[in-house]
């Protein structure tokens, strides 16, 4: 079988880039190891219900007014209506360092901007430098790595209030310990702050089967349980793909979406970038009784939350570090439908190597899920108020549940915390897009699978 152009990976990115390909050409087919697509952010079912494995909420929110905003721009390169994706804007969300300060924020950046009057007025006139700098700043233009932790800590002269800024912007877009380039700083300060969050009316798969019903109407091709063993190349060409089942398909193009490392095994090259620790995390989700009272935090969308004196960032030496965290109320966006279930999902970071030691499935590492939703439970509780007696199903995800499922080196959400942000290693028809190619989250894997395609595909054609 030959394609002209074949994409690896099923997730946001690789359908964003078949759907944008396909708008041109219908010359195109996706092959995703999964029964269904979406990757990271897909969805599954249990007591008849659909849950969604990733979504919190999409960053980027902005009215359509603002022609240039990305999830804008991202909408017209895919030809998808805005009236499509049903958007509801969060309510509204906190960082909360617990017993020293909060900050709340909306898509409304005027309350961010009052919080930080009020309660840092010391350093607001730093804050407007900093303001200032984001709104100069290019993160698109190459640039060698800038410290943006150096950069906050300098310009704001305050060490909890770079800390505060930097909690959200690291949990929701930081492949990198303890500090993001001063680039990816921008791009997730104005997805977050400056433009909102938002979710769909209805699930993920709402989102996905719209891709997909695009993509398939201008003649695109897909092939679920079909999982690429091997790149097949020589020099610096790609031939095409051996399939897990020994099919072969040849192709002119190939892009890549499953990560640089796991794209250069399937070459059979060792990888050239350096390697640094991969950030893992654990997601548990509670599902409660639709009555269930919050009351200490009924209106927030998602509180980023943290105990210690000085915010850490990195891979624990435990199997989770409860210290920080994230605690999304997806229920908590404006004017959704009113749903038959309240749900309350949190996310901690990890250590793929303490989990991997217990053995995926043995009894230790399920023991060890029991005690992560257990202690889980108890930090959310701190927060939100009680909640256990209205628990009617809970699942756990670990860095090993999300490298089974995806394929993600070491489960790590946020992929190689190198990047190639390019999308070009070192061959002359095979590009990389998604995770590793730096655009981080929905919005951001969709726009990276986009922008390879416009970049290195459509101009050869
Ligand atoms: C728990 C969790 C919560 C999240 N919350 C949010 C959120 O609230 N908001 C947000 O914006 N983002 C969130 N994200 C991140 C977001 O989901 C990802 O950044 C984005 O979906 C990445 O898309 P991708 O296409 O780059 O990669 P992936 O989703 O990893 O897609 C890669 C695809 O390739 C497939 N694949 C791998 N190997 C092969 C192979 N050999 N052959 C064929 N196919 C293969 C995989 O099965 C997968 O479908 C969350 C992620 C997780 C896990």
């Amino acid at each position: 079988m030959h394609v002209p152009f074949l994409i690896i990976g099923g997730g946001l990115s690789g359908l964003a880039a078949a759907l944008r390909f396909a708008r041109f050409l219908p010359d195109v087919l996706l092959l995703e190891k999964h029964s269904r697509v979406g990757g990271l952010n897909s969805y599954y079912y249990r007591n008849n219900r659909l849950f969604e494995t990733g979504l919190h909420a999409i960053t980027n929110y902005a009215p359509a007014e603002i022609k240039n905003a990305p999830l804008n721009r991202l909408l017209r390169q895919l030809k998808i209506k805005r009236r499509e994706l049903d958007l509801h804007q969060q309510i509204g969300s906190e960082v909360r360092f617990m017993g020293r300060e909060s900050l709340l924020f909306s898509n409304d950046f005027g309350l961010l901007d009052t919080e930080i009057a009020s309660k840092f007025p010391g350093s607001y006139n730093r804050w407007q430098h900093l303001l200032q700098l984001i709104e100069e700043y290019d993160p698109f233009r190459p640039a060698p790595f800038l410290s943006a932790k150096k950069v906050l800590r300098e310009t704001l002269a305050d060490n909890l209030l770079t800390d505060m800024l930097l909690c959200p912007l690291m949990y929701y877009g930081s492949s990198l310990e303890n500090d993001m380039d001063l680039g990816q700083f921008v791009i997730m300060f104005r997805a977050i702050f400056l433009e909102g969050m938002f979710r769909p009316g209805g699930t993920i798969k709402d989102i996905l089967d719209l891709l997909l019903s695009h993509y398939q109407a201008h003649g695109g091709k897909i092939r679920t349980k079909a999982a690429v063993s091997r790149i097949i190349s020589s020099g610096k060409r790609v031939q095409g793909v051996v399939l897990t089942s020994g099919e072969e398909i040849s192709c002119d193009y190939l892009l890549s979406t499953i990560g640089s490392e796991e794209t250069f095994a399937l070459l059979h090259k060792p990888c050239p970038l350096e390697s640094l620790p991969r950030l893992g995390f654990v997601e548990t989700i509670f599902e409660l009784r639709p009555e269930t009272s919050l009351p200490r935090s009924e209106n927030r969308t998602i509180i980023f939350y943290n105990t210690t004196a000085t915010f850490s960032y990195q891979q624990p030496q435990t199997l989770v570090d409860f210290n920080s965290g994230v605690i999304c109320l997806p229920q908590n966006f404006q004017d959704l439908s009113p749903s038959p279930f309240k749900e309350v999902r949190t996310t901690h970071l990890a250590s793929y190597e303490q989990w991997h030691t217990l053995g995926d499935g043995q009894s230790a590492y399920n023991s060890a899920k029991e005690d992560t939703a257990l202690a889980s439970r108890e930090v959310a509780e701190k927060i939100l108020g009680n909640f256990a007696e209205n628990i009617v199903y809970r699942d756990t995800f670990t860095p090993l549940t999300i490298e089974r499922f995806t394929a993600k080196k070491q489960g790590a959400i946020y992929g190689n915390p190198v990047k190639i942000k390019d999308g070009d290693i070192g061959y002359n028809n095979l590009f990389l897009a998604g995770t590793d190619q730096g655009f981080l989250g929905i919005v951001g894997a969709m726009l990276s699978g986009v922008s390879i395609v416009n970049q290195h595909i459509l101009p050869r054609l």
